[in-house]
């Protein structure tokens, strides 16, 4: 906030955050004026033009929106459910896979609990837990960053958890959790163990946590439309999971807190499925070949990814950002984070942009 638009009264007289909030640092991936924008994770391609012709005739045939919206968005859930073959009342819904999370850890953590988090992992895990109430226990992921089942286990083991949250694939590696590693976390605690899948249908197992859901108890599997589904500016995420966890949710959510734009976008997305997703055999192509043509970069270490982006490292990490941006390319930096030293993240564009992206990083290094 700049000193003009400081609000008036001295701080003496202000409020004071909460104590537990004083350190939190806002959510803030940079969002930049630039020509190329690799930096969070979004399709760079717009939904197909029949998905907006579909939404468009639906507001215009005169959607109600003088009415609060379906409090629990039963249409959209229950075409969901139908999809991975579930009781609607397995599903819940909500602005984002982000508000998912927060309704979990509103219900099952809050003051006194935790939840347990590996390193290196997604930012906003931790954030939605603080903001919660929702104590924050970490425990790494092995020397490869990958969750094996020995590491699940004892992390479990040495925190008791309330909460489990890992994504998988994970952000920022792009490497899957395997199912032995999701059922060692379930198995070694009596927490609810929560698999966060944002890009799971860009991997090669997208049913996998689907499939676990039948034997583990306490597992929910978060979705999003964000990723492959390329609605992130719709905010809108779901969640599969016994029929309690959704009951319990309810306590939580904000009342009508999912629009009725945004269910009706749901349901046109889930009807032209398989042209919303048409892209994803070109982002995996895309991702395959940035993957070879960084590995033959000599300087650079990248990660074998399961998601719509690549983890590198490179000699110099902020430089290369800094003149990746003078090129008009904005890139995610991690360097700074615990584990990640050196290491940037690119999310998979069209192929222009992928090639833009790798002559400039060419000229960088
Ligand atoms: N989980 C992971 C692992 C993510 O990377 C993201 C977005 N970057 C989200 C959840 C949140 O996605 P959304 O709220 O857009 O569904």
């Amino acid at each position: 906030m700049t000193a003009a638009s400081e609000p008036a009264g001295s701080t003496a007289t202000r409020p004071a955050v909460r104590d537990d909030l004083r350190d939190v640092e806002p959510y803030g991936a940079p969002q930049l004026d630039v020509p190329v924008l690799l930096n969070t994770n979004e399709t760079p391609w717009s939904p197909p033009p029949a998905f907006h012709a579909a939404l468009a005739a639906k507001i215009a045939e005169g959607l109600p929106l003088h009415r609060y919206p379906d409090r629990d968005a039963v249409a959209l859930r229950t075409a969901l459910a139908d999809r991975e073959g579930l009781a609607v009342d397995r599903v819940w819904a909500a602005n984002g896979s982000n508000e998912v999370l927060s309704q979990l850890f509103a219900t099952y953590g809050g003051a006194g609990r935790s939840v347990l988090l590996f390193q290196p992992g997604y930012s906003a895990h931790p954030l939605l837990a603080t903001v919660t109430g929702t104590g924050v226990v970490t425990a790494d992921l092995d020397d490869d960053l990958r969750l094996t089942p020995d590491v699940a286990a004892a992390a479990v083991a040495a925190n008791r958890p309330e909460l489990i949250c890992v994504a998988s694939p994970n952000n920022p590696t792009g490497i899957p959790v395997a199912p032995d590693a999701v059922r060692a976390l379930h198995d070694a605690s009596e927490g609810l163990v929560v698999l966060d899948e944002a890009y799971v249908e860009l991997s090669d197992d997208p049913g996998q946590g689907r499939a676990l859901l039948d034997s583990l108890d306490r597992l929910v599997v978060v979705r999003t439309f964000s990723k492959a589904w390329r609605m992130a500016g719709l905010r809108l995420g779901y969640l599969l999971a016994h029929d309690w966890v959704v009951a319990d949710l309810l306590k939580v959510r904000l009342p009508y807190h999912l629009d009725t734009i945004t269910q009706t976008a749901g349901l046109v997305a889930l009807d032209l499925a398989d042209e919303v997703t048409a892209h994803i055999a070109v982002l995996v192509d895309e991702r395959q070949r940035l993957h070879e043509a960084l590995s033959s970069l000599a300087p650079v270490t990248v990660w074998e990814s399961a998601g719509n982006f690549l983890l590198f490292r490179v000699p110099d990490a902020r430089g290369v950002f800094a003149r990746l941006l003078e090129a008009g390319i904005l890139v995610r930096d991690f360097s700074t984070k615990p584990r990640l030293e050196g290491c940037l993240r690119v999310s998979v564009g069209t192929p222009e942009e992928n090639d833009r992206f790798l002559t400039a990083l060419q000229e960088c290094l």
